[in-house]
């Protein structure tokens, strides 16, 4: 990938490289495009296995945000954070703290919160060298954990296809095959389980698929989850879930997972339509984490108003699904157009007193 290049066409404001050598850190943020508000989005901490490979997923993540926000009618624009490291084996109050001091540099153009490989706990690290942090934990007046949003979202967004695609939304009796059983997977398995869906799950991890199994789940092996034959495919664990090798070997109905991004390409979203897979695209449906985290911006968190913003995925996913089968186009199109359509809205806006005074 040639980065500026990437950037230009995909219309990526900014790209910063982070370095803190005594902590450990090598991080990247990027900020997508900031016409509805300071970019937001989670810090994720995962190992890449080349630098290339952790630029490119920073800044489809960072895109994936604008859409979200944007779709979900949120104040807010598109930024993402990467840490690039192992979780497990590498992060650090000295990390996570380097990590932060990168963001404060920014002036509050990007707000930083949780994503793959962070705890709220380690937010607060983070929180010691900036404000903009959201997704803190309740004890510190934060939102808290926002993946039971995500999970609430995603389930809704889940019956919403459900619905389209088999005249009801009733889940009980479905078999959904879950990828991934972390924070987001596990909350979207509660309310599945709750309305009699049968889950299958594979996980990386063993204590994942043990907690699975607990919960009353069949469990596979990571490799053999697109073979399961079931009625929805949820992806919820790391992007790129549905391409050209994953595709051919579904067999569902449906696709509605939590997981960022999780076509690799475009063109696998218009292989999934060409097939009669209807999918629930991922931006529109996981939505509920930055509704959750947004409700926090100001200072006090309302999380009624969070919760009642994330109801409202059913609708939007009802919207992107008639617009796809009355144009006859790829859900995923469907979704980016009424993103397109508010943030070119909002960019026409003439410039105000307050922008003259350089507001941003
Ligand atoms: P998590 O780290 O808690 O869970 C991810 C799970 O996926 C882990 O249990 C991991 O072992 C598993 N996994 C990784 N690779 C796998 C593979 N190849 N096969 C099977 N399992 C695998 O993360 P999370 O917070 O649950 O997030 C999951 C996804 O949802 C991510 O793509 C994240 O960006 C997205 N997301 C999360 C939120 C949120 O609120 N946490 C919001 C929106 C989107």
């Amino acid at each position: 990938m040639q980065t500026i290049a990437h950037m230009t066409e995909y219309g990526h404001e900014l790209l910063v490289a982070c370095s803190e050598p005594a902590a450990g850190l090598k991080a990247f943020i990027a900020i997508h495009d900031t016409t509805l508000g300071p970019a937001c989005g989670g810090v994720r901490i995962w190992p890449h296995a080349s630098e290339k490979d952790a630029v490119t997923d920073v800044l489809r993540l960072s895109r994936a945000m604008t859409y979200k926000s944007a779709v979900a009618g949120l104040p807010l624009g598109g930024g993402k954070g990467l840490i690039w490291a192992d979780p497990r084996a590498d992060k650090s109050e000295a990390m996570l703290r380097a990590f932060g001091r990168c963001v404060d540099s920014l002036g509050g153009r990007y707000i930083t919160t949780e994503d793959v490989g962070m705890t709220p706990a380690d937010l607060e690290h983070v929180a010691q060298e900036t404000p903009h942090v959201v997704g803190l934990p309740t004890s510190m007046g934060g939102s808290g954990d926002t993946s039971i949003l995500t999970g609430l979202g995603v389930y809704l967004g889940m019956k919403a296809a459900a619905k389209a695609a088999w005249g009801s939304d009733d889940l009980a009796g479905r078999a959904v095959a879950v990828q991934g059983f972390g924070n987001v997977g596990r909350q979207m398995a509660d309310h599945l389980l709750r309305e009699g869906a049968r889950l299958v799950v594979a996980d990386i991890h063993d204590g994942a698929r043990e907690l699975a199994s607990k919960m009353g789940a069949q469990t596979v092996a990571p490799a053999d989850i697109y073979d399961v034959e079931c009625d929805v495919f949820s992806p919820c664990a790391l992007g790129g879930a549905l391409n050209r090798d994953t595709i051919p070997r579904l067999k569902c109905k449906v696709v509605a997972g939590g997981a960022n991004n999780q076509l690799l390409d475009d063109a696998d979203g218009d292989e999934l339509h060409r097939r009669g897979i209807l999918y629930a695209p991922d931006f529109v449906i996981n939505a509920g984490g930055v509704i959750n985290v947004a409700a926090e911006i100001g200072g006090v968190y309302r999380a009624e108003r969070a919760r009642e913003m994330t109801e409202r995925i059913y609708e939007t996913t009802e919207r992107v699904i008639a617009e796809s089968q009355a144009e006859d186009i790829p859900t995923h199109a469907a979704a980016n157009r009424l993103a397109a359509r508010r943030l070119e809205a909002v960019r026409r806006l003439r410039p105000t007193f307050r922008d003259r005074r350089g507001r941003r």
